[in-house]
């Protein structure tokens, strides 16, 4: 049997009551609740409510779009693949074509864009996000993914120009990732989603995988 030594980064948040949740929106907290214990039953069983946008997650073009593509379109061989971390730490409000030029990205990539969102537990308003033109670029070059280290990949565009810019370029719109302590480089992502049949949004817990050191 061949022993693959590897480095395992956890870019997933945790999910709980008092996570981020985009914008702050109280509904959109998730709710766990038990569904039974060791004090009425045999077995400890927990459930959970909350919206498939919560915490780290996929967004399938059926958000976006009227009659999109759902979640059961996607390969995994498209998430689980490798993928170069881009580092725009320094970026105070938005990732724009001009910043994203100043990086090597191929047509094929999943880049993932790290910023100071990681660097804080308040995901929730003013977030760092991908604007419009960064979308153009990337869809021109031909990207296959994106993945940012916010809930949403834009705010405050009125047409949501960003989302669909990217789906409508087929490009996988990863979210919700915590990217503080992994540098700009390659690595190999994880990211399958849940299998929930028909949905436009599921969770992920996502995974970075890097050679030992
Ligand atoms: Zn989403």
């Amino acid at each position: 049997m061949v022993e693959f030594i590897m480095k395992i980064y956890d870019i997933s948040m945790s999910i709980h009551r008092q996570m981020p949740v985009y914008k702050g929106r109280e509904h959109k907290r998730p709710i766990i609740t038990n569904d039974s214990n060791f004090s009425n039953s045999t077995v400890y069983e927990s459930r959970i409510e909350m919206n498939l946008h919560t915490g780290t997650h996929i967004d399938s073009p059926l958000h976006m779009i009227e009659n999109g593509s759902n979640m059961d379109f996607l390969n995994l061989k498209d998430l689980i693949r490798n993928c170069k971390v881009l580092d725009f730490k320094r970026i105070e409000d938005k990732i724009t074509a001009k910043d994203l030029q100043t990086k090597d990205i191929a047509p094929g990539d999943f880049v993932l864009l790290k910023t100071r969102n990681s660097f804080s537990d308040i995901l929730e308003t003013d977030f760092i996000y991908l604007d419009a033109s960064g979308a153009i670029y990337l869809s021109n070059i031909g990207i296959e993914g994106v993945g940012i280290d916010a809930l949403g990949i834009e705010r405050d565009q009125a047409g949501h120009e960003t989302h669909k810019t990217l789906m409508k370029a087929d490009i996988i719109i990863l979210e919700g990732l915590r990217l503080a302590d992994v540098d700009e480089g390659t690595y190999f992502l994880f990211a399958a989603p849940l299998k929930i049949a028909g949905v436009e949004a599921a969770p992920v817990r996502a995974l970075l995988l890097d050679k030992e050191v």
